[in-house]
């Protein structure tokens, strides 16, 4: 089983134009592709045709197996109503977590203006995923995304599970700590590259990569993500083919992992019965 724990319905080429069903259906068809059982939607921070709202995402894939949302929120505009209504897709089983995205609006995850948001999580116990690293775009701040600003709300929080998103790219090792010293911060492995990790800076990546992964972050607290469409689902797999990861480690990053951390209606126990002695016939069953 593969879960994609960060992928994307937006259309980044025009925001004015709404493709959802279109980007359901080639996410559909590119997970099928690829093996992935199931992929997390993260919504926005903000809603224009281009980037759907938490709601219109729901409304899409509720009752799909494959296919789970986490909630998008946006710093300056959100409202209770907007929490009030994630809470109850939190109810349903359709959205699973939220999202935050410091860098891309100015914001401290720390913020007091945010405790509405921590409240919601703590109750509901879903995970908080933070946008943390580069903005790609210029008009973003790092100092608003920098994954050190996780340690405060961590340890402000410690009934709340966050997660680093993009193992915090380009700081990598300060996201290896906030992630060693406390207990519910996570990290993921998003968007570190946009092509097929042959050109000069994807190679440089993939050594850093393959360091980390192999000798720096606890398997149990790494999950794995493609960022897609930003990044490619075959790029990604190749890529974690190509790091040397103990098989146990990588069922744990590619699939255990996030059904714990989204409490996803999946069990992870082994495969029983007669598909656990033939798992080819798990297809077919
Ligand atoms: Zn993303």
């Amino acid at each position: 089983m593969i879960i994609d724990c960060h992928v994307h319905v937006n259309n980044y080429e025009n925001e004015n134009e709404d493709l959802l069903q279109e980007r359901l259906d080639e996410l559909q068809k590119t997970m099928r592709r690829n093996r992935v059982d199931i992929s997390l939607i993260l919504t926005s921070y903000k809603v224009v045709p281009g980037r759907p709202s938490t709601k219109a995402v729901v409304e899409k894939i509720r009752g799909s197996k494959s296919l789970y949302v986490v909630a998008g929120l946006s710093y300056l505009n959100f409202t209770q109503y907007e929490l009030d209504e994630i809470k109850e897709f939190i109810q349903e089983g359709t959205v699973v977590g939220l999202k935050l995205y410091p860098g891309y609006e100015p914001f401290y995850p720390a913020d007091k203006k945010l405790t509405p948001v921590y409240s919601l999580a703590a109750e509901m116990h879903v995970p908080i995923m933070i946008h943390c690293g580069d903005t790609y775009t210029p008009k973003g701040k790092l100092k608003y995304s920098h994954p050190l600003n996780i340690d405060e709300v961590a340890v402000e929080h410690p009934d709340i599970n966050f997660l680093i998103c993009h193992l915090g790219n380009p700081w990598m090792r300060d996201t290896m700590e906030v992630v060693y010293k406390n207990s519910n911060v996570y990290t993921d492995i998003s968007g570190l590259v946009l092509g097929n990790f042959s050109d000069r800076f994807e190679k440089f990546m993939h050594k850093q990569l393959q360091e980390m992964m192999v000798w720096g972050v606890e398997p149990s607290k790494c999950l794995y993500g493609t960022d897609w469409p930003i990044s490619s689902m075959e790029s990604y797999l190749d890529f974690m083919d190509s790091l040397g990861i103990p098989q146990r480690d990588k069922e744990k990053m590619m699939f255990e992992n996030a059904v714990s951390f989204f409490r996803l209606p999946v069990s992870t126990a082994p495969p029983s019965g007669i598909a656990g002695k033939f798992p080819f016939l798990k297809s077919i069953i």
